[in-house]
């Protein structure tokens, strides 16, 4: 499956976006959700028995596509979007006992005003992530909320064994707790020509930094991107649902 958007002016900056989700070699079901509406951008991968994930990450996408139309969006906004999703889920597990345990991570990228300027907002909780993509580099901006992190910062385990680590699905953050967790929200400076990719933990568990990367390289239509890379994850392995979103800001 694959949709992206036409072109959005918000602001002054112009972006475009694309995206595509697959529910993979294994799994016989899509729990991860994922939103690209003007000026939010986001990945959300649920989790729960009896297909409650899906609720969850559906609750967290829908929530805040509510903020995708908010003029002149805040950081704060942000948070309170989330937080409010955070409640839906605990409320929806209320009227639904056999959606109990359910959660979902939920990162992405916002056009919010900062001191009347706009600025991407790059949020996360839990262990999807947000790659940063320009001068022909790749660099990871988020820092995942998993016991494997916890491990490879305090040097006990490499990357590459957090990768096949027992422990490598336990998420520290994530919405459906009933502490809401501490969002990581870092702003940034818009550079022309940038890219974003948000993505679910099926695509950086089955490709590496470099095999991104030409992917990447060779697709400009952010669309075209977002379908190569969920086909790649899916060609390699597939173990996990896979889903990404390529924002590009024009130049
Ligand atoms: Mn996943």
């Amino acid at each position: 499956m694959s949709g992206g958007e036409a072109p959005g002016r918000t602001g002054s900056l112009t972006v475009r976006a694309g995206a595509a989700t697959d529910v993979g070699r294994v799994r016989d079901h899509n729990e991860d959700s994922l939103l690209a509406d003007r000026r939010v951008f986001a990945v959300a991968d649920g989790m729960g028995g009896h297909a409650a994930g899906e609720v969850a990450s559906n609750i967290a996408v829908q929530t805040l596509a509510e903020l995708a139309h908010v003029p002149r969006l805040r950081r704060q906004d942000l948070v309170e979007g989330l937080t409010l999703a955070n409640r839906r889920i605990l409320e929806s597990v209320r009227r639904h006992p056999e959606q109990a345990g359910m959660g979902t991570t939920v990162t992405g990228v916002a056009v919010v005003d900062e001191s009347g300027s706009e600025h991407w907002a790059v949020f996360n909780l839990g262990d999807s992530r947000v790659y940063r993509f320009a001068d022909d580099r790749l660099s990871l901006l988020t820092v995942d909320h998993s016991e494997v992190q916890h491990l490879v910062d305090a040097g006990l385990i490499t990357p590459q064994e957090a990768l096949r680590h027992p422990l490598r699905n336990v998420v520290t953050r994530s919405l459906g707790l009933d502490t809401m967790p501490e969002v990581d929200v870092e702003l940034r400076v818009p550079e022309p020509g940038e890219r974003f990719v948000v993505c679910s933990d099926g695509l950086n568990g089955e490709l590496s930094d470099d095999e991104l990367a030409e992917l990447l390289r060779r697709h400009d239509d952010p669309d075209a991107a977002a379908a190569a890379l969920v086909q790649a994850a899916v060609d390699v392995g597939g173990r996990d649902n896979v889903s990404v979103v390529v924002v590009d800001v024009q130049p």
